[in-house]
């Protein structure tokens, strides 16, 4: 009997490195800061006790420092009112220090999320979700903030692969977080591209047929390693949180390994990319 043969290190994916291409932007954008001769301001707005966002507003924080960026913390109280919250957006806004405003979602059930984004102003929103920088990214309109997952997600699709023009990119979600920006900015590199989302049949086969495959549903290990096309470009946006505490993504990536040209790993991939990109976008605001 003929036992399976086993791949060898070459024959499989590369790992995209998120971790070193955004150590890279780091240090690119550190040089750009002391070219500025101004130190750009990313206002960071926190309310409520939710621990995993202290974690991130501490690890954005940090990395603002790195570069040279100040930043301004707001923190309020969970059951702060939408009015309240409201005041500290319009002082940030009025506040010429402060180039970048952030919002830290989820934020506590009582207050309109979307309602407190709309009031940042446009040029300061650096997390790409007003209207005004939502229509921009699809007028192609490169004056607007793009959001962070999907900008970064991006530049790790073209760290392996420059040209895209052609490709079929299937993106697997469609959150105006993610997904939708997403597939505008692969529809922008000429890409054909398909979302698809919860009521996508024969999902298996939709993304077998993808060049580059971008998954971004919230369930661990969902693509299996048979969906992926031999030779295709994965990336892996899920952050899911396994019972033995280790993070995990939405693509089952040892299986998936096999089969792709390159892929993201969980953690280590996309989400070094967004903080890199949130300073990015915060440079790009003080720059303008
Ligand atoms: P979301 O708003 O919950 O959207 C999830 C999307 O997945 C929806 O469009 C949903 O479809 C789709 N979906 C759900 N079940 C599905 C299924 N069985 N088959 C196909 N599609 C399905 O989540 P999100 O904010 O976009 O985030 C998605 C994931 O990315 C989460 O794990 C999140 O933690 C992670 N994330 C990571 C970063 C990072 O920095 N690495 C940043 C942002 C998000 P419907 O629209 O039909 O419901």
């Amino acid at each position: 009997m003929n036992t399976p043969k086993q791949k060898t290190e070459t024959e499989m994916a590369q790992i995209i490195d998120g971790k070193a291409i955004a150590k890279a932007l780091r240090e690119d954008l550190k040089t750009q800061v002391e070219k500025i001769g101004k130190s750009p301001g990313l206002a960071v707005i926190l309310v409520g006790d939710d621990p995993a966002s202290h974690v991130y507003v501490k690890n954005k924080i940090k990395a603002c420092e790195q570069v040279g960026i100040k930043s301004f913390e707001s923190r309020l109280p969970e059951k702060a009112t939408q009015a309240e919250i409201a005041a500290e957006i319009k002082a940030f806004n009025d506040n010429p220090d402060v180039h970048g405003i952030l919002m830290q979602l989820p934020v506590p059930d009582h207050l309109d999320s979307d309602e407190l984004i709309h009031l940042i102003d446009p040029a300061k929103d650096v997390d790409g979700l007003t209207f005004i920088n939502i229509g921009k990214l699809v007028a192609g309109d490169e004056s607007g903030m793009v959001p962070c997952t999907p900008q970064g997600s991006l530049t790790l699709i073209k760290s392996v692969e420059k040209d895209l023009s052609g490709k079929h990119a299937v993106v697997i979600g469609r959150s105006l977080l993610f997904g939708k920006p997403m597939a505008q900015l692969l529809l922008a590199e000429n890409c054909t591209v398909t979302t698809a989302h919860s009521r996508t049949q024969n999902l298996d086969e939709v993304c077998r047929s993808a060049d580059i495959l971008v998954a971004a549903v919230g369930r661990p290990k969902m693509v299996k390693g048979d969906w992926i096309k031999p030779g295709a470009i994965v990336i892996d946006v899920g952050i899911n949180r396994m019972d033995d505490g280790k993070l995990c993504g939405d693509v089952d990536f040892d299986a998936a390994q096999e089969t792709a040209a390159a892929i993201t790993p969980v953690p280590g991939g996309v989400g070094p990319m967004t903080i890199a990109c949130l300073l990015k976008n915060t440079v790009k605001a003080a720059q303008s």
